[in-house]
């Protein structure tokens, strides 16, 4: 495990109503150092916060301790739940947003997400995006975040490409966006924005059959239907190696 620098951060409190995290939510600074990042990540006039800031070198900088409640979440919901703050653990990435992430940046953020998820109980589908929550609002972590990386190690949940069907009505992307966790009422277009940053970066243009790749949605038993068989995840997986 990278080592961890302590820096706390001023912007935090006790969870509400004693909830423990059950999401990650990851983000980008956009701002031009890890060190201005930190500043204002720490600066009380600022107000805001996170748990954890990652450099382009891959230092974990941790702000806030994962019990408590950091402020980075701000206004949204995902799958019906707002208070996203009191839910979650955040993960600030160094990057402006208008360029790649560097390889020992994302290695860093696979070790901390594997530590977080082994701590806490949370499944790959609690690891989300700011602009999956906040759609239409915040568009980080943003078109260059590799979420497909994330979901072959297990860290992140997997576009579900075999569900492609015709062109789908917007009622149908509606619906399905929902199971899969968007419930923000939004207008369609950013609904649509949104779920392309996350699902599909590559699309442009109007709703299209690609734009049905979620995740499998959740069965009744409160599991999720087995996805299609990848000895890519096998590989990198091990059975037992997390919860
Ligand atoms: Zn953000």
């Amino acid at each position: 495990m990278t080592e961890i620098i302590k820096h706390l951060s001023p912007n935090q409190g006790p969870r509400r109503d004693g909830l423990r995290p059950s999401l990650v939510v990851i983000h980008y600074t956009a701002m031009q150092s890890t060190a201005d990042a930190l500043e204002r990540l720490c600066d009380p006039a600022a107000e805001v916060s996170a748990h954890y800031l990652i450099s382009g070198q891959g230092d974990i900088i941790q702000m806030v301790e994962e019990d408590q409640r950091a402020w980075h979440a701000g206004q949204g919901e995902w799958a019906g739940q707002d208070d996203i703050n009191s839910r979650s653990i955040g993960i600030e990435l160094d990057n402006k947003g208008t360029h790649p992430f560097s390889e020992p940046q994302i290695r860093a953020l696979e070790c901390l997400l594997r530590g977080i998820m082994d701590r806490w109980g949370i499944p790959p589908e609690g690891i989300i995006g700011h602009s999956d929550m906040a759609p239409g609002r915040k568009s980080d972590p943003g078109r260059h975040f590799d979420w497909a990386r994330l979901a072959r190690q297990g860290l992140a949940e997997r576009a579900n490409a075999s569900a492609l069907t015709a062109t789908p009505t917007e009622e149908a992307f509606k619906a399905q966006a929902k199971n899969a966790g968007f419930t923000a009422d939004v207008p369609i277009a950013t609904l649509l924005s949104a779920t392309r940053l996350r699902f599909s970066p590559w699309l442009s243009g109007p709703l299209c059959a690609e734009d049905m790749c979620f995740p499998a949605p959740l069965l009744p038993n409160g599991n999720k239907s087995p996805p299609e068989a990848s000895p890519d995840q096998n590989r990198l997986t091990p059975q037992g190696s997390r919860r």
